[in-house]
């Protein structure tokens, strides 16, 4: 099999389909215990959670057990566990990165927290079919916000608001945009988009990588996950630096989610067994290595690199696995165990572990 764009790739392994769990992970050869398999260290698009902005490097993810990181960049609203980190930060985003932070901090900034995000996994997910109505529902109001910044960008011609394409900006067009802005603001969400967006913005050559991992059809938890990436689509439209404009559509607001579904790894604390949730990425070479509840490779996050280590010897031939559980899910029966890697990651476990049992 030809290796996909963005598969990870060692003298050590190969990847493979399977019959029942898509690609996986294969040793060709016998590995000792110990042996460092990969380092992933590309990271794509990634969420640190509001919450945890002024405790964690935006750059490297460090942590100082909740204390406030001294760097706080409070235009585009993180903070840094060093100078090199800040510098390392604000190099790779780019003027339109640092604007289009700026411009979603100052959207959020003063709002009181609207949504909880909190996901009820009892209620039904949206089907293609309702994703696809709710997309549509505000296709009219996206095409007058577009105008209304249209209008912007042709606010320094001579001609005024009458933009190239003969367009006339009118109070409908700014009407719409502001009723945009009055909607509730989702900000872990509106992170995720952002940070997409702006990966793509800066390496359009990658987006390969992104799309040859697995794709949910229907990635939203429920409708009010739907509804929420619907107003933060329009929000985005309202705010966003001109130059991302074309990024912005529901084809790449639903490509990303479709993607980061299944395959987004958890950025957590590197202490005490990861028990600080602060975000999550998508790291896709990180995504062929699948899970087993009794893994023989381990994972280690080291700032933004994943590295992946033999736990144990394997054999030549053998699967590599990782688990996708934290420490503390790892201890649970079999059955909490499969439930919960059913809601998270929508399979049905038929690891060793799980089968003996
Ligand atoms: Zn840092
Ligand atoms: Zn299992």
């Amino acid at each position: 099999m030809a290796v996909p764009p963005g598969a990870p790739v060692s003298p050590l392994f190969s990847i493979r389909e399977t019959p029942h769990a898509g690609r996986a992970v294969f040793a060709t050869t016998s590995i000792p215990e110990g042996t460092l398999l990969y380092r992933a260290d590309d990271l794509t698009l990634s969420v640190l959670l509001r919450e945890y902005r002024r405790e964690v490097c935006g750059q490297c993810f460090a942590y100082e057990y909740g204390r406030d990181l001294q760097i706080r960049d409070k235009i585009v609203g993180f903070a840094f566990c060093s100078p090199q980190c800040r510098d390392m930060w604000t190099e790779e985003h780019g003027p339109v990165g640092v604007q289009a932070w700026a411009a979603v901090e100052k959207l959020v900034k003063g709002r009181s927290k609207e949504d909880s995000e909190l996901v009820d996994s009892r209620l039904p997910r949206p089907t293609k079919k309702e994703i696809k109505a709710a997309w549509d529902t505000v296709a009219a109001q996206a095409g007058l916000i577009r105008m209304a910044r249209q209008g912007e960008r042709d606010a320094n011609v001579p001609s005024g608001a009458t933009s190239t394409e003969g367009v006339q900006v009118t109070k409908q067009h700014r009407k719409a945009l502001q009723k945009a802005l009055l909607q509730p603001i989702s900000p872990d969400i509106m992170s995720f988009c952002v940070s997409g967006i702006l990966w793509l913005y800066q390496k359009p050559g990658e987006k390969a990588r992104l799309l040859a991992l697995a794709s949910d059809e229907t990635p939203y938890h429920n409708n009010d996950d739907l509804q929420a990436f619907v107003r933060t689509y329009l929000h985005l439209l309202a705010v966003l630096p001109l130059p991302l404009m074309p990024l912005v559509t529901p084809e790449t607001l639903f490509t990303l989610s479709q993607r980061d579904s299944h395959n987004s790894f958890g950025i957590r604390s590197l202490e005490d067994d990861g028990s600080e949730f602060f975000g999550y990425g998508c790291w896709p070479a990180a995504s062929y290595f699948n899970h087993s509840c009794g893994p023989n490779v381990e994972k280690r996050r080291e700032g933004r690199i994943w590295e992946f280590r033999a736990g144990q010897a394997i054999d030549q031939g053998e699967e590599l696995n990782i688990t996708y559980l934290s420490g503390e899910e790892r201890k649970l029966s079999r059955g909490k165990r499969m439930l919960v890697l059913k809601k998270n990651w929508g399979f049905d476990c038929a690891c060793a572990r799980c089968e003996e049992t």
